[in-house]
């Protein structure tokens, strides 16, 4: 009813009185009703979507505030004209006290019952219209002056047209609809879309069929196929659903990539498509409503003809169907973007590649390293092989007389034969046997000598090491042969015991030797102040499972236990002109071997030195490292 005349007039000018009296300050000014009314159900996403929009677009304030009520019509669970008298009654009742100011329809079920319901309910308030068709499922009718919106033109041609490009080898396009009145006006739009198609794409409907049916048949689709819906309300088993639940539904069973007409689909696995958007929609009516609001008259008002559409994807769906992000228009709307590598795993890509710059270059100073003590380790052992040949100079110097007597020997015995041999012929009383006797002499003495000098000569000349399989017990005969004369000397009896043959090691025949001259000199200088009788010294060979013991034994004086830790030890010697380095020299030499070089003294009594070497194993290798217990 509208409020008498002399109401409407007095009521500003009271309004202007009140305002002058308080001279212009605040005071309560009374709220505007803004009534929202729906087409479906609170919980449709569409709608969700149109009132997040409005509720962000509406400009409520102290000095201008407005109420935002909403009302649903529950369609398609409730309808006929029953219902629609119980529904007016009970907004006529409800709002009686708060008239609104403006009606927002949401959807063309509202539009139509707001337009059939108006005058009764609420005459002269303006309609703004959001959500609507233009032209589905039938076209929008000339609405009155102040009944405002801007109208949604579905792109279903644009939105296959976009599938078709990212999907060129399409053959078969499916349609699935449902069984409401709604479904069916898609369906029927649906068919009179798909004869723009061409005649590549062959259009399949899947109308109103049962879940498990469809399930089916959209699990079996083909690689040429795409999937189009709207969703559906209702399934042909009866099932009820809303739109995007429906079309999750799809997605799900599908096959084949899956495109649709609403925004709110995004997120289901739909691809996306052409659409408007229902925020924007929200947003749109809500300005509208600003403007009518501040007093602007319906018909004064600038609208665009149709809202606007954007090509809307969800870029997880893109990627899933071979979608390549160059191929999606740089205008569109991409949803669920991905993050990329960087953004996802910057931070373990940071620490990662940090790690691993840090191990390359631990890795390359340690390359680096291991190369300097490589050289290092040359260069020690080409010293200790230089030092153990100083030290065999050292040996033949300490030989010299005795190696001069061993040439000598021969040599006066040759000369001896050869004064003998010139008698014999100036007297001409030679036989020609005594002269073969004499010649044959000179021989023997000659290779005497020169065996002797060939030995001094291995001894001394060659510095580089060569380790190959030697017979051990050789090794000791030939040392010991050097030996023989300086025994012979100082008078005294070297022994040699030397065990079963064969004695076979990886060695250095001529680095063997030294040691052995080593300890047997060492041995001769310790037994040289006991009488002759008891100077002795034996040599020995024994062999054990899988090594050779070379023990040389004298009954000197022994070594004193204090002396014993520093034996080993460079320039440790008890001689007033010892070197001390023979016994370091020669552990070195036997550790080279795999060996041990040990010994056992009674001072007074005696010493026993023992060189260990493993032997080399029945397919003739030898342990590069030998576990001594
Ligand atoms: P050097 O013979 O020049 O002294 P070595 O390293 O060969 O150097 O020997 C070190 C020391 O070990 C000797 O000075 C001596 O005191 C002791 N030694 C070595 N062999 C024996 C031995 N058979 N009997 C007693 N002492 C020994």
């Amino acid at each position: 009813m509208k409020p008498p005349i002399a109401r409407r007039v007095c009521f500003p000018l009271v309004v202007l009185c009140l305002l002058a009296l308080s001279g212009g300050g605040a005071m309560a000014v009374e709220s505007r009703t803004v009534l929202v009314l729906y087409s479906n159900g609170r919980l449709v996403p569409g709608n969700v979507e149109v009132e997040a929009g409005l509720r962000s677009a509406i400009e409520s304030s102290a000095e201008r505030p407005v109420h935002l009520f909403n009302e649903f019509l529950d369609n398609p669970d409730f309808v006929g004209d029953r219902y629609e008298r119980t529904v007016t009654r009970y907004l006529r009742d409800k709002y009686a006290d708060r008239p609104p100011a403006i009606v927002v329809a949401v959807a063309r079920d509202s539009l139509d019952f707001v337009l059939r319901h108006r005058d009764d309910l609420f005459p002269g308030v303006p309609v703004v219209h959001a959500a609507v068709f233009a032209t589905f499922p039938t076209p929008l009718p000339a609405l009155p002056l102040d009944v405002v919106g801007v109208p949604v033109g579905y792109e279903i041609t644009g939105s296959l047209e976009q599938a078709l490009r990212w999907h060129p080898g399409t053959e078969r396009l499916v349609f699935v609809t449902g069984s409401t009145p709604r479904d069916l006006s898609w369906e029927a739009l649906f068919r009179a879309k798909a004869t723009d198609l061409g005649p590549k794409v062959k259009a399949e409907f899947l109308a109103g069929l049962p879940i498990d049916g469809l399930s089916k048949r959209l699990g079996e689709l083909d690689k040429h196929s795409l999937v189009f819906t709207a969703g559906f309300y209702q399934s042909g088993d009866q099932q009820r659903f809303t739109p995007r639940d429906a079309a999750e539904l799809i997605a799900q069973a599908s096959a084949v990539p899956v495109y649709g007409t609403f925004s709110t689909f995004l997120g289901t696995g739909v691809v996306g498509g052409v659409m408007p958007r229902f925020d924007a929609m929200g947003r749109q009516a809500g300005d509208i409503v600003n403007a009518l609001l501040d007093g602007t008259s319906p018909a004064a008002l600038e609208l665009p003809e149709r809202t606007r559409n954007t090509l809307s994807v969800d870029q997880r769906q893109t990627r899933r169907w071979g979608i390549a992000d160059a191929d999606i228009p740089s205008d569109a709307i991409v949803e669920f973007r991905q993050p990329t590598f960087w953004a996802a795993y910057r931070r373990t890509a940071v620490v990662g590649g940090t790690v691993i710059l840090l191990q390359a270059g631990l890795i390359a100073a340690l390359m680096v390293e291991h190369r300097r003590r490589l050289k290092a380790e040359m260069t020690l052992v080409q010293r200790g092989s230089e030092l153990a040949h100083a030290s065999r100079l050292a040996i033949a110097g300490e030989l010299t007389a005795s190696i001069a007597h061993e040439i000598n020997q021969p040599l006066a015995a040759i000369l001896a034969n050869t004064e003998a041999a010139e008698l014999m012929i100036k007297s001409g009383r030679q036989k020609p046997d005594d002269i073969g006797n004499i010649l044959a002499d000179i021989r023997r003495d000659d290779l005497r000598a020169s065996d002797v000098i060939a030995r001094l000569r291995s001894l001394l000349a060659r510095q580089v090491v060569a380790r190959h399989p030697i017979e051990l017990n050789e090794a000791v005969a030939q040392g010991c042969a050097m030996l023989d004369a300086e025994a012979h000397r100082r008078s005294i009896d070297l022994v040699v015991r030397a065990g079963p043959s064969p004695l076979r090691i990886l060695g250095d025949p001529i680095q063997i030797q030294q040691v052995l001259i080593n300890l047997v000199l060492n041995a001769m200088d310790a037994v040289g102040d006991l009488p002759e009788d008891r100077r002795k010294i034996v040599v020995s060979t024994v062999r054990h499972a899988d090594h050779v013991t070379v023990s040389v034994s004298d009954r000197g004086h022994g070594i004193e236990a204090t002396h014993l830790p520093r034996l080993f030890d460079s320039f440790f010697s008890t001689k007033r002109s010892g070197m001390g380095l023979g016994l370091s020299i020669s552990r070195s030499i036997v550790d080279a071997h795999a060996g041990r070089l040990r010994v056992d003294s009674w001072p007074g009594k005696g010493t026993v030195f023992h060189m260990d070497v493993p032997l080399l194993g029945p397919n003739g290798t030898a342990p590069k490292e030998y576990r001594w217990t």
